[in-house]
């Protein structure tokens, strides 16, 4: 259910209903916005509690949240959530490119790297340090020292960390040096470490699984925010499908889909998406025309070289002349590209 408050309802009485949603046994997420005050009242739904609910004092209305997900979705917030990690601000009129290797493999890498992506104009680094990947015997990250990489990156240049946590054993030391952790396509349906990210204190990247439903990428972020982590941006990747020539299908109508129905931001990762360096610019110039806050994409000094997704990895001057088209076409769509730098 949501309580919705009036316009101009005190804090007292704002308070006092999140005591009382308390009370009857229901977890309360009072979000406050710029018009008015709700609270969501989260847990099983019973008609004696919305009657006892309504006639609290500065109440408009209660009234059921129709859609499975509950926290995440527009019937609660209409006003999109804007998050913000150091020089990444996404969610609002400004777009967020986050960039970066899939891997940090050497201090040189990345730090070259993250020189080359803030010339150019990424909002974010992206790095792997715990790496998930398919086989046991290819390359795992470099744990703790990818991380400590990654933060003199940061030191350097300015830009916010992102990088994947793939245990909750490993969310403190990851949560040190990050300012976003990336929860992976391959833990979306990892439901303790949903919550155990929802208690880090950081903004989280949610990937969407290769073969979940949207409405089951929505149910994973409500983990986090239940937790208590309002910062969640959500992330198309790709799906799997019957096409073999790209990686994965890349799904633009998740964007607007995912929009109408849920204030969280949504960015697009054309790397893993497609799988293929070559149409990597191309589909983050469509995902931007498709009103997306935000773009991931992986960037390497040497793509042939790399440890993992050098197919997909952009070079230097691949991703500076993706940067020109996507700003160009952020423009026309009324958005722009700028580090908080
Ligand atoms: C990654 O971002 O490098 C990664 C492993 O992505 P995904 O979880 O989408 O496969
Ligand atoms: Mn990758």
């Amino acid at each position: 259910m949501i309580v919705v408050m009036k316009r101009g309802a005190t804090t007292e009485q704002i308070e006092h209903m999140i005591d009382r949603v308390e009370r009857l046994g229901l977890k309360a997420h009072p979000i406050y916005g710029t018009e008015r005050t709700v609270i969501a009242a989260i847990g099983e739904k019973r008609d004696e509690y919305r009657q006892s609910l309504e006639s609290g004092p500065g109440v408009a209305e209660v009234v059921p949240i129709l859609a499975p997900y509950k926290v995440a979705s527009r019937e609660v917030k209409s006003e999109p959530t804007i998050i913000r990690a150091g020089s990444l601000k996404i969610g609002t009129s400004t777009g967020g490119v986050i960039a970066g290797p899939c891997s940090v493999e050497s201090e040189e890498q990345t730090l070259v790297t993250s020189r080359a992506v803030k010339a150019a104009g990424a909002t974010a680094l992206r790095g792997g340090a715990f790496k998930p990947r398919t086989s046991p015997y290819s390359f795992q990250g470099l744990k703790e020292d990818g991380l400590k990489i990654l933060a003199a990156a940061r030191d350097e240049t300015g830009l916010a960390v992102v990088t994947e946590v793939i245990a909750a054993e490993d969310i403190s030391l990851v949560a040190r040096y990050a300012d976003v952790l990336q929860i992976g396509a391959r833990n979306m349906q990892n439901y303790r470490l949903l919550e155990a990210v929802g208690e880090a204190g950081r903004p989280v990247l949610l990937k969407r699984g290769a073969s979940a439903t949207l409405d089951e990428l929505l149910l994973a972020s409500e983990y986090i925010l239940n937790a208590g982590n309002p910062d969640v941006m959500l992330c198309e990747r790709g799906i799997r499908t019957f096409e073999a020539h790209t990686r994965y299908t890349l799904p633009l109508a998740s964007v607007p889909w995912l929009h109408e129905r849920t204030h969280l931001p949504v960015v697009v990762d054309p790397s893993h998406g497609t799988g293929h360096t070559s149409l990597v610019a191309p589909m983050s110039a469509a995902a931007i025309a498709a009103g997306a806050d935000g773009i991931v994409v992986e960037v390497h000094p040497d793509p042939e070289s790399a440890l993992s997704d050098g197919y997909q990895s952009l070079n230097f001057e691949e991703f500076e002349n993706m940067m020109v088209t996507c700003r160009r076409v952020a423009e026309a769509v009324g958005r722009h590209i700028t580090p908080l730098l």
